[in-house]
């Protein structure tokens, strides 16, 4: 008879991807809500150079909020999740938002907290409005056991959109414009793949 060492069961890994006004945030939030009401203990980390809303929430764009905690480094997750008991490692849940945003360490802490059994739920933008894959979010494509690909309402011709087309005073930007632009009108628009215009 072959027998198995008892193993510590590893944490799964939940990504919800997709382009800007895509509904994320509200996905990550409404998951993670459902763990809390099943008496899972929920800590939720964004970045801190995200700056929509409040410092001390994750916010979707419907008004949705959770509390979360700001964290300039990925590792600094690791500082919140080892303050927790050992033994509630299996009713915990870790959430991360705009994973996109975190330093290339994000992986790495994200690894090492499924290994410790605990479940996490991570949301990100897939592509940049270059059409450019991001970082992190690019990894967890691959490596998340669950993978949700959310689609925004093109503005232009009301179908699925998967693109994020950033305009500057209303005109489609181009590739190396600078990301912050002094007096510029900068906005976003979920397009479908026909109605975005990739940047030149
Ligand atoms: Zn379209």
């Amino acid at each position: 008879m072959t027998t198995h060492e008892p193993k510590q069961r590893k944490g799964i890994i939940e990504l919800i991807c997709g382009p800007m006004f895509s509904g994320k945030t509200t996905e990550f939030l409404r998951r993670l809500r459902r763990k809390s009401f099943a008496n899972q203990k929920v800590l939720i980390f964004k970045p801190s150079l995200d700056t929509r809303g409040e410092q001390s929430k994750v916010m979707s764009h419907d008004g949705e909020e959770l509390p979360s905690f700001v964290v300039t480094e990925s590792s600094q997750i690791l500082d919140y999740v080892h303050k927790e008991d050992v033994e509630d490692h299996c009713r915990l849940v870790v959430g991360i938002d705009e994973v996109q945003f975190f330093d290339r360490n994000i992986m790495q802490v994200i690894l090492e907290i499924s290994e410790q059994g605990i479940n996490l739920i991570v949301d990100g933008l897939d592509k940049d409005f270059k059409g450019d894959a991001f970082q992190n979010t690019d990894q967890l494509l691959v490596e998340a056991d669950y993978v949700t690909k959310l689609q925004a309402v093109c503005t232009i011709c009301g179908r699925d959109a998967s693109f994020s087309q950033r305009l500057i005073n209303g005109a489609p930007a181009k590739k190396d414009d600078p990301i912050v632009l002094i007096g510029a009108q900068d906005s976003y628009q979920p397009r479908c793949r026909t109605c975005w215009i990739r940047p030149q």
